[in-house]
């Protein structure tokens, strides 16, 4: 039946707690954490994973990414750290994309040796560059498309089949394309994780992760997810379903200023560089284009090298410099500063994220509004510079 309602129809109603009681319109939010035990089907506990409210928009996020199953986290880090830890153990090995999120690096690398979980960042986003980290004692391929903060484009199909060969479990974060822009279960990916933070939550308020697999995979998370305890409240789990309900508007609109936003920016004297994987001058261009539906809203872009990236960055007057995306706002960011702040110098260096970077999170707001606020804050930025020198 989900399968064949189209994906703003999955979006409004797939997942709805049906209000029996009152004919409400809406979901009614359960916020019990006490349920009946004796006598009935499913033993209920939010840290089980399976209050109404929780079990209902799970099911939603299955349906959004072609999945048997979906689980809602309190984070995108406790979705991301329950899901690995459910399998990995002591001796085996993960072969993990070098440009990903600073948070999940970061969780490898600290907690990992911890555990005694062996793991090899690879030196590169080309399938070659996967394949030649795997070990004996591999276990799982860790990917992110398109990429914090370079927008990097790794081939899904490429690594599904690379997994499938050598017996291995696939995992993605696909968080920056959203369910709206890219389906990676459709090219084979076992396991696909959000951090709902973002494009799922979309206005900056709420903090969740999710999780799409087969039933079999959700199983072994669940057995983890219930003694990890990274559960979301059942209010937030609320507020997260009705944000879903506009997520294709939201995301096509990204996707459609973000794409002027970059075509701007790339036209542009004071711009050296500008990452978006919608631009045909991007070297992934054609791979983005065979696994994307849209190329969503975020692109990253480093000023010629006389202006100062944080001094343009507080010019900036309707464009928030703040942390975290995907919200309906227009925010930039330095990414030294921020997502990728606990990487040192030199492993910032290897994946390319100079001092310089800005990552811009394409909003809805008017496109025109958008240019207007850059080209001041150029201006601006162009002035300090010429004081200074
Ligand atoms: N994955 C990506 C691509 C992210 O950008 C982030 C956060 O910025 C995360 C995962 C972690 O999500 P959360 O902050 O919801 O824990």
């Amino acid at each position: 039946m989900t399968k064949k309602l189209g994906l703003q129809t999955i979006c409004t109603h797939v997942g709805e707690v049906k209000d029996e009681q009152f004919k409400g319109a809406v979901s009614p939010i359960y916020m019990s954490t006490s349920y009946q035990f004796e006598d009935v089907d499913v033993k209920r506990y939010p840290r089980y994973f399976n209050t109404p409210n929780q079990e209902y928009l799970s099911k939603k996020i299955a349906a959004l990414e072609h999945a048997e199953a979906g689980m809602i986290f309190g984070s995108g880090m406790a979705a991301i750290s329950t899901v690995l830890l459910a399998f990995l153990k002591t001796g085996d090995h993960i072969v993990v994309q070098n440009t990903l999120y600073g948070g999940t690096s970061n969780f490898i690398r600290e907690e990992f040796p911890k555990y005694g979980i062996e793991f090899s960042f690879t030196n590169g986003y080309e399938v070659s560059d996967f394949e030649a980290q795997i070990q004996e004692n591999t276990k799982v391929i860790y990917i992110e498309t398109p990429s914090n903060p370079l927008l990097t484009i790794t081939d899904i199909r490429g690594i599904s089949a690379l997994a499938k060969e050598k017996g291995l479990l696939s995992i993605i974060d696909n968080t920056f394309a959203s369910p709206v822009n890219q389906n990676p279960i459709d090219f084979g990916i076992d396991i696909v994780l959000h951090s709902a933070t973002k494009y799922l939550g979309g206005h900056s308020d709420i903090l969740a992760g999710a999780v799409a697999c087969s039933n079999e995979h959700m199983k072994i998370i669940w057995n983890v997810a219930k003694n990890l305890g990274g559960s979301l409240s059942d209010f937030m789990v609320w507020m997260l379903e009705r944000s879903i309900k506009t997520l294709v508007l939201r995301v096509k609109a990204q996707n459609r200023n973000a794409k002027k936003l970059a075509k701007f920016l790339k036209s542009h004297s004071d711009i050296k560089n500008v990452y978006y994987p919608g631009l045909k001058s991007h070297p992934q261009y054609a791979l983005a284009k065979s696994q994307m539906r849209g190329y969503g809203g975020m692109l990253s872009f480093e000023l010629n090298d006389e202006l100062d990236a944080v001094s343009f960055q507080k010019e900036l007057k309707l464009i928030k410099s703040s942390m975290s995306l995907a919200g309906v706002e227009s925010t930039m960011l330095s990414p030294y500063k921020t997502s990728h702040g606990l990487l040192s110098q030199e492993e910032r260096d290897s994946i390319g994220v100079t001092n310089g970077l800005i990552r811009f999170s394409v909003g809805i707001e008017t496109k025109d509004d958008l240019i207007d606020d850059i080209e001041q804050a150029i201006t601006a930025v162009k002035k300090q510079a010429k004081i200074e020198a």
